[in-house]
């Protein structure tokens, strides 16, 4: 039987939907959450990762913030951006787009985001919390995956979860939110041996390796649930007919296109899995709801005595 698909599209809706409440709640106060996003030079892929959150900001109403300084902007010109929007009151996340350029130290720059304004969860002190079991802001991809599996009933408590991969991004702090819901979580890794072997023991698979459609149905339990984090982009002609080669339609698209988003997984795994997320429509949308979600969970602990104080008034 085919794999249920877990879209992403769908549970964004509903995500965003439940924000709308949250966010008049706050506008009632007075508090219009603002997220800041700083994307330095000319990055394409940054900049249509800066659009889409900024028209995310957009639909619901946030206050959006574009700071697009050069290319050649020093680690200190960034700090002082940065500095600036730790002080200013309107702006209640920030986010700084990666990869930053080479001459900037990137560690130092994410380091001096007020944690109290860090929605991407990548601050020292946001991922400590995180270590602890006492989380405030956590990274959007990994809790963008806690929330398709929570919303689509798969249980993860006391299930085998292979995590693969162990970016600070996205592998590690998904094994932490793994385990913290009570999976048993295995990390793997480029240096992990019999890789299959140790995939195929999993109730639980999330893909998050950027190696395209490496994930083949060899390495899937039948029925297993697989989350594919990846996005690859192919435009490779053979590569398209060899990965598409039962989905027809993706392969006309491509021949249309001249391209194709593919993620780590191999769409064949569909006819195995018990669930699967696709990529595009899966992991994505729900990386930017998570973001908003954490702009507005930012403002709220930020700002939120506000709210009270203005119900009592
Ligand atoms: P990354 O920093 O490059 O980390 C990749 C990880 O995968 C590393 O830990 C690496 O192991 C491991 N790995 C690489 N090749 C492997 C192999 N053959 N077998 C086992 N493990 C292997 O990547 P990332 O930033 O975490 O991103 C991973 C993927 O997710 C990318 O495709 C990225 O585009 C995508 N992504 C998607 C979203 C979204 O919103 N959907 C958000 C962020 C990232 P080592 O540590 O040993 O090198």
């Amino acid at each position: 039987m085919p794999a249920r698909i877990l879209n992403g599209n769908a549970i964004r809706d509903q995500v965003y939907s439940e924000l709308a409440g949250d966010i008049t709640a706050l506008r009632d106060a007075g508090i219009r959450p603002g997220l800041a996003a700083v994307l330095v030079g000319e990055n394409p892929a940054s900049k249509i990762y800066v659009s889409s959150k900024t028209a995310a900001s957009e639909k619901l109403a946030l206050a959006s913030f574009n700071i697009t300084p050069p290319a050649t902007i020093t680690t200190s010109e960034l700090l002082a951006i940065v500095e600036d929007l730790n002080r200013c009151d309107e702006v209640d996340g920030i986010l700084v787009q990666l990869p930053l350029p080479a001459q900037i130290d990137s560690k130092k720059i994410l380091e001096a985001v007020d944690p109290a304004k860090d929605v991407d969860g990548f601050h020292p002190l946001n991922v400590g919390r995180l270590v602890a079991g006492r989380s405030n802001l956590v990274a959007c991809t990994p809790l963008a995956v806690m929330e398709i599996l929570r919303r689509s009933e798969i249980s993860v408590e006391g299930a085998n979860a292979v995590v693969l991969g162990r970016s600070d991004i996205v592998g590690k702090p998904m094994a932490l939110l793994l385990m913290h819901a009570n999976a048993t979580v295995t990390i793997c890794h480029s240096k992990t041996r019999n890789l299959a072997d140790t995939v195929r023991r999993a109730d639980i698979v999330i893909a998050a390796m950027g190696r395209t459609a490496m994930i083949t149905p060899e390495y899937i339990r039948p029925s297993a649930t697989v989350i594919d984090v990846g996005i690859n982009r192919i435009t490779d002609a053979a590569q398209a007919e060899s990965i598409f080669a039962h989905f027809p339609e993706r392969l006309a698209s491509f021949r249309a296109k001249g391209s194709a988003v593919v993620g780590d997984v191999h769409p064949d795994v569909a006819s195995i899995a018990g669930a699967i997320t696709p990529v595009p429509g899966g992991v994505g949308p729900l990386t930017i709801a998570m973001l908003m979600s954490n702009t507005v969970r930012a403002a709220r602990l930020r700002r939120g005595s506000r709210i009270s104080a203005a119900a009592r008034s």
